[in-house]
């Protein structure tokens, strides 16, 4: 039963960003405005999410670990309209699976805060008394461990793994309004350097400007784009002749109702018009889609990164002549 549960887990845990990216969406979850990851060791050893949310009650420290353990109500026929990041609860039984899993968690109701401890099977296996302000501190160490292949492509390819998740992060950082994240580092001599941090704008111009820079917010345009009466796409694109060259995607964020989406055919159409202009150059890009729920299609793979939308021919046009003006009146 425990290999079998094994290869499930790692299905949903694929790597560390989308190790990370659970932690962060669970903190974003329980509602905190604060919420801090700190690696060790580029996440080789450990990481850890710490945020203020509401924390875990007391009755759900057995179960927390479970498959399928959830607290957010699963209303099957309205999964569309889900509020939550999480519904399915495979995370953190998923985590334990795959590394050593504690948790640190107290919420209002509590004077103390408690220390819990589970097995790979997600079995609560030691918990105690310990300090701490309300919220959460989810910590995994060693993951990927007990994958002897998985564990070696995750040392060969550490950096680029880095690299994804730093990226993730932004991509938080960019749409997560009023929430301050932070992120460090530290490595095996303990130097410890902060790789991202945001004061938590409501703004997603603020939030830019936080994570980029305002040199590089300056050689930004708006795009504002109202398709239809409930149908907006907001966000910022690179000023022609200010791209940047390397054929990356690393600053191109797609948000559908504030979740970061990849959305490769969004991303291709701001190329190919930007490159007519400037050849060479790829320009960043940071939009928010906003949709009615009715119009697209999420949960397509297991990390609810990819998503289809059902007129995607007549929103890429809109969006291909609105993108195209934007680049004629910058460029005159
Ligand atoms: P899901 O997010 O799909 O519900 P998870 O396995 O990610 O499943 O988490 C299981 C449960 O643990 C959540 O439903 C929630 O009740 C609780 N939980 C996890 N992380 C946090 C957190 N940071 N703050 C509060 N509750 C949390
Ligand atoms: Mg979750």
């Amino acid at each position: 039963k425990s290999a079998v549960h094994k290869i499930c887990a790692g299905q949903v845990i694929l790597d560390l960003s989308s190790a990370v990216k659970e932690l962060v969406e669970n903190s974003l979850d329980a509602g905190a405005t604060s919420v801090e990851i700190s690696l060790k060791d580029y996440g080789q050893e450990s990481f850890q999410v710490i945020d203020n949310g509401s924390g875990i009650s007391p009755h759900n420290f057995k179960v927390l670990a479970l498959k399928h353990h959830t607290s957010k109500l699963l209303d099957f026929p309205d999964l569309q309209s889900l509020k939550t990041y999480g519904f399915r609860g495979e995370a953190l039984s998923s985590l334990c699976a795959l590394g050593d899993l504690t948790v640190e968690t107290r919420t209002v109701n509590e004077v103390v805060a408690t220390h819990l401890t589970y097995d790979h099977m997600g079995l609560l296996t030691a918990e105690r008394k310990t300090a701490r302000q309300v919220g959460t501190t989810i910590t995994v160490k060693k993951l990927f461990s007990n994958l002897p292949v998985r564990s070696k492509e995750f040392r060969r390819n550490i950096r680029k793994e880095y690299g994804k998740l730093i990226s993730l992060l932004n991509a938080y950082a960019l749409i997560a309004k009023g929430v301050r994240l932070v992120c460090s580092n530290t490595t095996g001599k303990n130097v410890r350097s902060v790789v991202l941090k945001t004061q938590g704008s409501e703004s997603l111009k603020e939030n830019i400007i936080m994570v980029f820079g305002m040199s590089t917010f300056s050689c930004l345009d708006p795009v504002r784009l109202s398709i239809s009466d409930d149908y907006l796409v907001e966000g910022f694109v690179s000023k022609p002749g200010n791209g940047s060259g390397r054929n990356i995607g690393d600053r191109q964020f797609f948000f559908v109702n504030g979740r970061p989406v990849d959305m490769p055919k969004v991303g291709k159409l701001v190329n190919e018009l930007y490159r007519g202009a400037n050849s060479r150059q790829y320009p960043i890009a940071i939009m928010n889609f906003s949709v009615p729920t009715r119009t697209y299609d999420v949960n397509v793979t297991p990390d609810k990164r990819k998503l289809f939308f059902f007129d995607e021919n007549y929103i890429l046009q809109s969006l291909r002549e609105a993108l195209e003006k934007i680049y004629s009146s910058s460029q005159a």
